[in-house]
């Protein structure tokens, strides 16, 4: 059983407004939040995402390439690598149980590799585009213990994992039932907004048309079940308060 689900930030990102929606104008940088999500459960504990890579640490020119604008520049304390995000908790790296990886951005699977000894599940469409190249190398390590995983599959009760394709082949959204309280979905990054998601405008997606049928999908999910819906990175949801309202 699910008990509870802790919302840790795992540093920002500045990211132009022209990959946040679709037909936004370039040249505009908006600071976005990144998250990891800590799920205690009866049955342990499961980290989903593990944040940006060490290389961002104190590192803005992660992604520059020369003679272009930057479009997304990496805004990383050491205090926003895994580890040190997990020890605020009092929780170590080894101390979790399975790792739950969405998807293979920069932004979420930063610090995969510290995850040796754990089950980590993640979409097959996922590790065939890592296996291809499409992912950073720090998020792509063909090396670790993964699980790959079918639609709506459940690590543990309470916890759905939704394929969601769009924004990368394997992207998984997830669903949660806490013991006590409402329901929860975490549309990772098929919804980066409220605003992507009220206006269905998305933002930066591999393959739009395939993104708009999964974001059907979680409003369908969000509507039947009444749960509290989480956005990517949405930069006004972003406080503790917010997310305690929202729970609420
Ligand atoms: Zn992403």
């Amino acid at each position: 059983m699910l008990q509870e689900v802790q919302l840790l930030c795992a540093g920002y990102s500045r990211v132009d407004w022209s990959i946040y929606k679709m037909g936004n104008p370039a040249g505009r940088l908006v600071r976005a939040p990144a998250w990891m999500y800590l799920l205690r459960s009866t049955d342990g504990l499961l980290l989903v995402d593990t944040g940006m890579p060490k290389a961002c640490i104190g590192n803005g020119h992660y992604f520059d390439e020369p003679g272009q604008p930057p479009m997304i520049v990496p805004e990383m304390a050491p205090h926003d690598w895994v580890d040190e995000v997990l020890a605020r908790q009092g929780v170590g790296v080894p101390d979790i149980d399975a790792l739950i990886s969405t998807h293979w951005h920069f932004d979420h699977a930063g610090g995969n590799q510290l995850f040796r000894r754990q089950p980590v599940y993640v979409h097959p469409l996922e590790m065939e585009a890592g296996r291809s190249g499409a992912y950073p190398p720090e998020c792509s390590d063909p090396t670790l213990d993964y699980r790959p995983i079918g639609d709506d599959y459940q690590p543990t009760p309470g916890v759905t994992l939704l394929h969601t394709p769009g924004h990368t082949p394997g992207h998984l959204s997830i669903y949660l039932e806490p013991q006590e309280g409402r329901p929860i979905l975490l549309t990772i990054d098929a919804v980066y907004t409220l605003d992507n998601w009220q206006s269905d405008i998305p933002g930066s997606q591999e393959d739009p048309d395939t993104g708009r049928r999964s974001v059907a999908r979680l409003k369908d999910v969000a509507r039947s079940t009444g749960a509290a819906v989480f956005f990517g990175h949405d930069p006004d949801q972003q406080h503790e308060a917010f997310w305690q309202a929202r729970m609420g």
